[in-house]
């Protein structure tokens, strides 16, 4: 048999979500000229791209730039979309690993993490990311109300989806309607009766996960006020000597230094305002059958031996009313039927990127993992160009030593595609195509793809707006034809 990765017989990978680590982990794989490599690519929305698409706030569309270079790859020869399948619904893990040599798991974080406090479920207490999906129109999101009519709002968190939530809920219609947020949002966040967002932390202003330029937009907001209390900077001794010494990360210290300036400012009587408070823990959420108010715990903050500065809870109480919460405290991974899954920390078990068996820590080949499955909700979308090649490094060495599981025939032929067909699958002279039709999966093509990203570039351009998306399945599957009618 050719060479697996020779032009005869080429290296087979799926790609299990399209957001920027599975595209980054695409084009490490095809730009190797020496090498040749097919990708198929899943998502099970019609639409690519992940948090770039349904993550990144509407009103930074520069960070969106970055779906250019993902166009790039989706544009090599090998390169195949197959969004609107979900697997584990539409075609299983067990079904790739008999199609494909290497499956990379790219699929993310698709839940919240919990406050684990009483009244954290009711009606108008939300996950921020359910509060971001909805904005941004992703489809399982589209039906979602939440109630803001009460003038305060409330924020838990001091992380950039924090940020992102909080500035949300204070821009006014004017620049709501230059951007893709969802209709149903602009009309909402537009009307909204909120005049106040208090943002909390837990720990104290040196210790917030915010990036400076995050921090300094919550300062230039053209209708609302940022506001800090002087006391709120009050510094504990161990903040403090971490600030001076060598050691403190650049992005804290100048965190610490706009929240300073925030402080010294007077209110300019802006229609809203953005409280930051800091030290300050949700301890339970109060109303009867919807949010009324959060009580907050005051938290005092030590070293804990380990170099790390920690909060505890001080007994101090304070109520404050309010309609809305949204919790930003950190995304949660979610297992796949199939795959080894670390439910304590939320994440694909693995070694550099190689998923390994829970128990056991032994490496299951064939199987990879790459973003924030693999390494946890953490850093920015570049983070993931060198996650995908720490991960796609270990595929090449994995190709090399000859340890890639060998599929049955030569994968250029269509009838035989896989190795061996697990207990009660389908057999893997079916190929992928042929599998997705037999299920009734109505699958997306990148053309399908294209005909949609056309259609809502069409539809936002008369408004000034970069697009207006599509919010229901169904609406996309249809856009996605006119590629078929060409
Ligand atoms: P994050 O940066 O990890 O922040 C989570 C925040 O929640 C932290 O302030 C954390 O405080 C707090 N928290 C955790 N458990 C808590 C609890 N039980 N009670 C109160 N507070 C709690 O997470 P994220 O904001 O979801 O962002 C995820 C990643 O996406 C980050 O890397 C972020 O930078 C990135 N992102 C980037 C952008 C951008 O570049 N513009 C936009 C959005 C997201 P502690 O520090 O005390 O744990």
């Amino acid at each position: 048999m050719p060479a697996l990765g020779s032009a005869e017989n080429p290296l087979r990978v799926a790609i299990v979500g399209s957001g920027p680590a599975g595209f980054y982990s695409a084009e490490h794989l095809m730009k190797r000229e020496d090498l040749s490599v097919n990708v198929d690519m899943f998502d099970r929305l019609p639409t690519p791209f992940g948090l770039v698409r349904a993550g990144v706030a509407p009103d930074h569309p520069k960070i969106k730039s970055v779906i250019r270079m993902y166009e790039k790859t989706a544009a090599r020869d090998g390169f195949q979309f197959f969004g609107n399948v979900e697997v584990g619904r539409d075609v299983h893990a067990d079904e790739l690993d008999a199609r494909y040599h290497a499956v990379i798991y790219a699929y993310g974080t698709a839940t919240d993490r919990q406050l684990g406090i009483p009244g954290e479920d009711l009606p108008g207490s939300h996950a921020a990311t359910t509060f971001v999906n909805w904005y941004n129109a992703h489809p399982d999101f589209a039906d979602y109300d939440f109630d803001l009519s009460h003038r305060r709002a409330v924020v838990v968190g001091n992380g950039n989806v924090a940020a992102d939530v909080a500035r949300m809920v204070a821009l006014p219609r004017a620049e709501l309607e230059t951007t893709d947020t969802a209709d149903h949002a602009i009309e909402a966040l537009a009307s909204s009766g909120v005049e106040e967002i208090v943002v909390l932390g837990r720990r104290g202003p040196a210790q917030a996960a915010f990036t400076n330029p995050e921090v300094r937009e919550l300062g230039e907001l053209t209708e609302a006020d940022i506001v800090i209390d002087p006391a709120e900077m009050e510094l504990d001794d161990a903040s403090r000597a971490y600030l001076e010494s060598d050691d403190c990360d650049p992005t804290s210290r100048r965190n610490v230094e706009i929240f300073t300036e925030f402080s010294s400012r007077e209110p300019e009587g802006k229609r809203k305002r953005v409280v930051l408070r800091f030290c300050a823990s949700p301890v339970e959420i109060k109303g009867d059958g919807k949010v009324e108010s959060i009580v907050i715990g005051r938290n005092e903050l030590y070293e804990d031996g380990a170099g790390a500065i920690r909060a505890r809870d001080t007994g101090e109480r304070e109520e404050l009313e309010c309609g809305l919460v949204l919790r930003s405290i950190g995304y949660k991974g979610i297992g796949l039927d199939g795959v080894p899954f670390d439910s304590g920390r939320g994440l694909i078990p693995n070694e550099a990127g190689r998923v390994t068996e829970l128990e056991s820590g032994e490496h299951l080949p064939g199987h990879y993992a790459v973003g924030w499955i693999k390494r946890g909700p953490s850093g920015v979308i570049g983070t993931n160009k060198k996650d995908a090649l720490d991960t796609v490094n270990s595929i090449f060495a994995d190709l090399e030593a000859g340890t890639m599981p060998e599929l049955r025939e030569p994968s250029a032929n269509p009838e035989t595609p896989g190795r061996e067909a697990p207990d009660g699958a389908d057999t893997v002279s079916v190929t992928i195509e042929e599998l997705l039709a037999k299920r009734g999966a109505d699958h997306i093509t990148y053309l399908g793809w294209q005909a949609i990203d056309a259609a809502e570039v069409t539809a936002g351009e008369p408004h000034g707006r970069p697009r207006i998306k599509f919010c229901r399945i169904d609406e996309m599957v249809e856009a996605s034809r006119a590629a078929e009618a060409v």
